[in-house]
């Protein structure tokens, strides 16, 4: 037990720090107009989502099991979170509390789970990536809903009879975090702007050019010192991208 949690003390402590040799306020970029290069950085800009909390009003994983699972196992375990459990294992241990069918669940989450308002013409207008530590079972019916086609990274959840079994993708452990984190998926983007809202979008969030971050993200980069714009609705995320885009143009044509 010992050697577990010094391990995970490690990780906790590599994901504090910033990628090496790599100023914070460089890598914040929100600002367009503090580097020469702004211009050319923003017009190429991939926009990656989380999900959970970010895409949705509420994290989804959430609600089901406080509907459907068992809730005291959800915060005890949230808890360990970066400690002695990696996000993986306590998504696995969490969603095992649940032994509902699989579509009895994907039912009631497409009837709860609301999508904050600005997620259609975010989507129309910037094509972006979701990255989600949750599972595609859950989330492709809820873009079915909205009429919405996106790309998705996830995870897979099975229904047993002895509660869900979550698979994750097989893949090297994340320098920086030491664990299967979103870097992975975002990897071969290029600039990269990323919204998030919790835990599993921290690590990737540093590798990120402009940052959007509203609750327990926010909290985090708040106490890294790392620069994010808050959002609430999409619709801020429409309007800050419409700035820097706006701002590009003009500096292009002025200069
Ligand atoms: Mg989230
Ligand atoms: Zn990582």
């Amino acid at each position: 037990m010992r050697a577990k949690e010094s391990v995970a003390t490690v990780a906790v402590a590599t994901a504090k720090l910033a990628p090496s040799g790599i100023c914070p306020a460089r890598r914040a970029g929100i600002e367009p107009r503090d580097s020469a290069s702004a211009e050319s950085r923003l017009a190429k800009h991939a926009l990656v989502l989380d999900w959970d909390g970010t895409v949705t009003e509420r994290d989804g994983l959430h609600m089901a099991i406080e509907r459907f699972g068992d809730l005291g196992v959800f915060d005890a375990l949230e808890d360990e979170l970066g400690k002695t459990l990696t996000l993986d294992e306590v998504i696995a241990a969490e969603m095992a509390t649940i032994t509902a069918p699989l579509e009895e669940v994907r039912d009631w989450l497409v009837e709860h789970v609301r999508v904050r308002p600005g997620f259609r013409e975010l989507v129309d207008e910037h094509a972006p990536l979701i990255v989600s530590s949750g599972f595609s079972e859950l989330i492709e019916p809820i873009l079915e809903r909205e009429g919405v086609r996106a790309r998705v990274v996830a995870n897979h959840v099975a229904a047993g009879a002895d509660g869900w079994r979550a698979t994750f993708a097989e893949g090297p452990l994340c320098e920086v975090c030491g664990e299967r984190c979103k870097r992975s998926a975002v990897g071969s983007l290029g600039p990269l702007a990323y919204a998030g809202d919790g835990y599993s979008d921290r690590c990737v969030a540093l590798a990120a050019d402009l940052r959007f971050a509203r609750d327990g993200l926010a909290e985090w980069l708040d106490e890294q010192g790392v620069a994010y714009q808050p959002f609430d609705d999409l619709h801020d995320v429409r309007a800050a991208l419409r700035v820097l885009q706006e701002d590009d143009a003009g500096d292009g044509r002025g200069g």
